[in-house]
Protein backbone atom coordinates (compact mmCIF):
# COMPACT_ATOMS: atom_id res chain seq x y z
CA UNK A 1 0.00 0.00 0.00
CA UNK A 2 1.26 3.53 -1.17
CA UNK A 3 0.07 6.13 0.87
CA UNK A 4 0.37 10.27 1.33
CA UNK A 5 -1.39 12.31 4.37
CA UNK A 6 -2.30 15.32 3.25
CA UNK A 7 -3.34 17.73 5.51
CA UNK A 8 -1.98 21.16 7.36
CA UNK A 9 0.04 21.62 10.02
CA UNK A 10 -1.28 20.54 13.00
CA UNK A 11 -3.98 17.88 11.17
CA UNK A 12 -3.08 15.36 13.17
CA UNK A 13 -0.79 13.57 9.89
CA UNK A 14 2.02 12.63 12.51
CA UNK A 15 -0.59 10.70 15.01
CA UNK A 16 -2.34 8.74 12.17
CA UNK A 17 0.54 7.93 10.48
CA UNK A 18 2.29 6.15 13.61
CA UNK A 19 -1.15 4.31 14.01
CA UNK A 20 -1.54 3.49 9.86
CA UNK A 21 2.09 2.29 9.59
CA UNK A 22 1.82 -0.32 12.85
CA UNK A 23 -1.32 -1.41 11.33
CA UNK A 24 -0.08 -2.03 7.55
CA UNK A 25 3.42 -2.37 8.04
CA UNK A 26 4.25 0.42 5.61
CA UNK A 27 7.24 2.70 6.04
CA UNK A 28 6.85 5.77 7.56
CA UNK A 29 8.54 8.93 5.51
CA UNK A 30 8.14 12.56 6.70
CA UNK A 31 10.10 14.88 5.01
CA UNK A 32 9.83 17.25 7.87
CA UNK A 33 11.22 14.76 10.33
CA UNK A 34 13.94 14.04 7.97
CA UNK A 35 15.10 17.35 7.77
CA UNK A 36 14.84 17.81 11.54
CA UNK A 37 17.07 14.98 12.01
CA UNK A 38 19.63 16.65 9.25
CA UNK A 39 18.98 19.74 11.32
CA UNK A 40 20.28 17.95 14.52
CA UNK A 41 22.65 16.24 13.03
CA UNK A 42 24.41 19.00 12.00
CA UNK A 43 25.01 17.91 7.87
CA UNK A 44 25.24 20.06 5.48
CA UNK A 45 21.60 19.53 4.38
CA UNK A 46 20.58 20.41 7.65
CA UNK A 47 22.39 23.74 7.49
CA UNK A 48 20.59 24.80 4.02
CA UNK A 49 17.37 23.96 5.25
CA UNK A 50 17.51 25.04 8.93
CA UNK A 51 16.35 28.87 7.88
CA UNK A 52 13.47 27.62 6.01
CA UNK A 53 12.43 25.28 9.24
CA UNK A 54 12.83 27.82 11.39
CA UNK A 55 10.55 30.91 9.38
CA UNK A 56 8.28 28.27 9.00
CA UNK A 57 8.37 28.29 5.41
CA UNK A 58 8.62 25.22 2.63
CA UNK A 59 12.06 23.72 1.88
CA UNK A 60 13.24 24.19 -1.83
CA UNK A 61 11.86 22.01 -4.84
CA UNK A 62 15.18 20.87 -5.70
CA UNK A 63 16.35 20.33 -1.98
CA UNK A 64 13.25 18.62 -1.10
CA UNK A 65 13.21 16.22 -4.17
CA UNK A 66 16.48 15.37 -3.89
CA UNK A 67 15.69 14.22 -0.33
CA UNK A 68 13.14 11.92 -1.23
CA UNK A 69 14.89 10.31 -3.76
CA UNK A 70 17.49 9.61 -1.57
CA UNK A 71 15.18 7.78 0.82
CA UNK A 72 12.25 6.45 -1.57
CA UNK A 73 12.31 4.53 -5.44
CA UNK A 74 10.55 2.58 -7.69
CA UNK A 75 11.24 -0.26 -5.74
CA UNK A 76 9.58 0.61 -2.24
CA UNK A 77 5.24 -0.43 -2.57
CA UNK A 78 4.92 -0.39 1.49
CA UNK A 79 4.78 2.79 2.82
CA UNK A 80 3.17 5.88 3.83
CA UNK A 81 4.68 9.74 3.22
CA UNK A 82 3.68 12.26 6.10
CA UNK A 83 4.06 16.03 4.41
CA UNK A 84 5.10 14.91 0.35
CA UNK A 85 3.67 15.93 -1.81
CA UNK A 86 3.40 19.72 -0.43
CA UNK A 87 3.30 21.48 -4.29
CA UNK A 88 1.50 20.96 -7.06
CA UNK A 89 5.21 21.16 -8.80
CA UNK A 90 6.45 18.29 -6.37
CA UNK A 91 2.94 15.86 -6.91
CA UNK A 92 3.85 16.51 -10.96
CA UNK A 93 7.38 15.06 -9.85
CA UNK A 94 6.64 12.38 -7.77
CA UNK A 95 5.23 10.15 -10.91
CA UNK A 96 8.54 9.93 -12.16
CA UNK A 97 9.92 8.37 -8.81
CA UNK A 98 6.55 6.08 -7.72
CA UNK A 99 3.06 6.51 -6.70
CA UNK A 100 -0.01 6.47 -4.75
CA UNK A 101 -2.62 4.27 -4.09
CA UNK A 102 -4.53 6.71 -1.99
CA UNK A 103 -4.04 10.20 -0.60
CA UNK A 104 -5.89 10.56 2.57
CA UNK A 105 -6.52 14.16 3.48
CA UNK A 106 -7.14 15.19 7.46
CA UNK A 107 -9.50 18.11 6.71
CA UNK A 108 -9.51 20.32 9.88
CA UNK A 109 -10.43 24.21 10.48
CA UNK A 110 -8.12 26.42 10.91
CA UNK A 111 -8.89 27.29 14.70
CA UNK A 112 -8.65 24.00 15.83
CA UNK A 113 -5.24 24.00 13.99
CA UNK A 114 -4.16 26.92 16.16
CA UNK A 115 -5.33 25.84 19.54
CA UNK A 116 -3.93 22.44 18.53
CA UNK A 117 -0.41 23.26 17.64
CA UNK A 118 -0.18 26.42 20.59
CA UNK A 119 -0.51 23.35 22.98
CA UNK A 120 1.66 20.94 21.11
CA UNK A 121 4.38 19.07 22.92
CA UNK A 122 6.58 16.54 20.59
CA UNK A 123 9.17 14.09 21.74
CA UNK A 124 12.74 13.56 19.20
CA UNK A 125 11.49 9.89 18.77
CA UNK A 126 8.52 11.67 16.31
CA UNK A 127 5.25 11.49 18.91
CA UNK A 128 3.76 13.92 19.52
CA UNK A 129 1.65 15.52 23.18
CA UNK A 130 -1.09 17.88 23.41
CA UNK A 131 -1.53 19.68 26.61
CA UNK A 132 -5.34 19.70 26.14
CA UNK A 133 -6.20 16.76 24.38
CA UNK A 134 -3.37 14.07 24.15
CA UNK A 135 -1.47 14.71 27.93
CA UNK A 136 2.06 12.69 28.80
CA UNK A 137 1.16 10.67 31.55
CA UNK A 138 4.21 12.26 33.06
CA UNK A 139 5.01 15.75 33.12
CA UNK A 140 6.63 16.70 29.80
CA UNK A 141 8.16 13.40 29.36
CA UNK A 142 7.55 11.07 26.39
CA UNK A 143 4.88 8.05 27.68
CA UNK A 144 7.43 5.51 25.56
CA UNK A 145 11.18 6.12 25.29
CA UNK A 146 10.86 9.16 28.55
CA UNK A 147 12.89 11.41 27.06
CA UNK A 148 12.05 15.19 27.34
CA UNK A 149 9.18 16.87 25.46
CA UNK A 150 9.49 20.27 23.68
CA UNK A 151 8.11 22.73 21.18
CA UNK A 152 8.82 22.77 17.89
CA UNK A 153 10.58 26.11 16.99
CA UNK A 154 7.51 26.89 14.12
CA UNK A 155 5.31 26.28 16.52
CA UNK A 156 4.97 30.05 17.58
CA UNK A 157 1.88 31.68 16.69
CA UNK A 158 3.33 34.03 14.46
CA UNK A 159 5.34 31.05 12.84
CA UNK A 160 1.81 29.13 12.88
CA UNK A 161 -0.14 31.70 11.12
CA UNK A 162 2.43 31.77 8.30
CA UNK A 163 2.53 28.01 7.72
CA UNK A 164 -1.16 27.70 7.50
CA UNK A 165 -1.23 30.77 5.12
CA UNK A 166 1.25 28.86 2.77
CA UNK A 167 -0.59 25.65 3.67
CA UNK A 168 -3.44 27.19 1.80
CA UNK A 169 -2.05 28.45 -1.24
CA UNK A 170 0.57 25.85 -1.81
CA UNK A 171 -0.62 22.61 -0.44
CA UNK A 172 -4.54 22.91 -0.38
CA UNK A 173 -4.84 22.53 -4.27
CA UNK A 174 -3.19 19.17 -3.87
CA UNK A 175 -7.24 18.28 -2.65
CA UNK A 176 -8.16 18.61 -5.86
CA UNK A 177 -5.21 17.21 -7.75
CA UNK A 178 -6.12 14.13 -6.18
CA UNK A 179 -9.82 14.65 -6.07
CA UNK A 180 -9.20 14.26 -9.75
CA UNK A 181 -7.47 11.45 -10.21
CA UNK A 182 -9.52 9.39 -8.01
CA UNK A 183 -7.35 8.77 -5.18
CA UNK A 184 -8.51 11.11 -2.12
CA UNK A 185 -10.04 9.82 0.70
CA UNK A 186 -11.57 12.91 2.32
CA UNK A 187 -11.49 12.63 6.46
CA UNK A 188 -12.84 14.66 9.05
CA UNK A 189 -9.47 15.30 10.95
CA UNK A 190 -11.45 17.50 13.37
CA UNK A 191 -12.16 13.98 15.41
CA UNK A 192 -10.56 11.89 18.04
CA UNK A 193 -7.06 9.81 16.45
CA UNK A 194 -9.01 7.29 17.50
CA UNK A 195 -12.39 8.14 15.37
CA UNK A 196 -10.40 9.55 12.57
CA UNK A 197 -8.27 5.80 12.83
CA UNK A 198 -11.37 4.47 12.15
CA UNK A 199 -12.60 6.23 9.23
CA UNK A 200 -9.46 5.40 7.82
CA UNK A 201 -9.39 2.08 8.20
CA UNK A 202 -12.92 0.85 7.23
CA UNK A 203 -12.30 2.24 3.92
CA UNK A 204 -9.00 1.11 3.44
CA UNK A 205 -10.16 -2.42 4.77
CA UNK A 206 -13.45 -2.25 3.05
P1 LIG B 1 6.34 19.08 9.06
O1 LIG B 1 7.09 18.31 10.10
O2 LIG B 1 5.70 18.20 8.02
O3 LIG B 1 5.38 20.08 9.66
O4 LIG B 1 7.44 19.95 8.26
C1 LIG B 1 8.24 20.91 8.93
C2 LIG B 1 8.91 21.82 7.93
O5 LIG B 1 9.75 21.05 7.05
C3 LIG B 1 7.98 22.58 6.99
O6 LIG B 1 7.47 23.77 7.57
C4 LIG B 1 8.93 22.88 5.83
O7 LIG B 1 9.84 23.92 6.17
C5 LIG B 1 9.74 21.60 5.74
N1 LIG B 1 9.10 20.60 4.85
C6 LIG B 1 8.59 19.38 5.17
N2 LIG B 1 8.10 18.74 4.10
C7 LIG B 1 8.30 19.57 3.04
C8 LIG B 1 7.99 19.50 1.66
N3 LIG B 1 7.35 18.42 1.13
N4 LIG B 1 8.35 20.53 0.87
C9 LIG B 1 8.98 21.61 1.37
N5 LIG B 1 9.28 21.76 2.67
C10 LIG B 1 8.95 20.76 3.52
Amino acid sequence: MRISLLGAPGSGKGSQAKLLCERYSLEWISTGALFREAISNGTALGRQVAPYLEKGVLVPYSLTMDLLRGRLSARHDDFLLDGFPRTTEQAKSFTDINSFDHVIFLRVHDEVIVSRLSSRYVCSCSIAYNLLTKKPKQDLTCDVCKRPLYRRDDDKPEVIRLRLAIYHQETEPLIKYYKDRGILLDVDGSLSINKVFSQITSFLDG
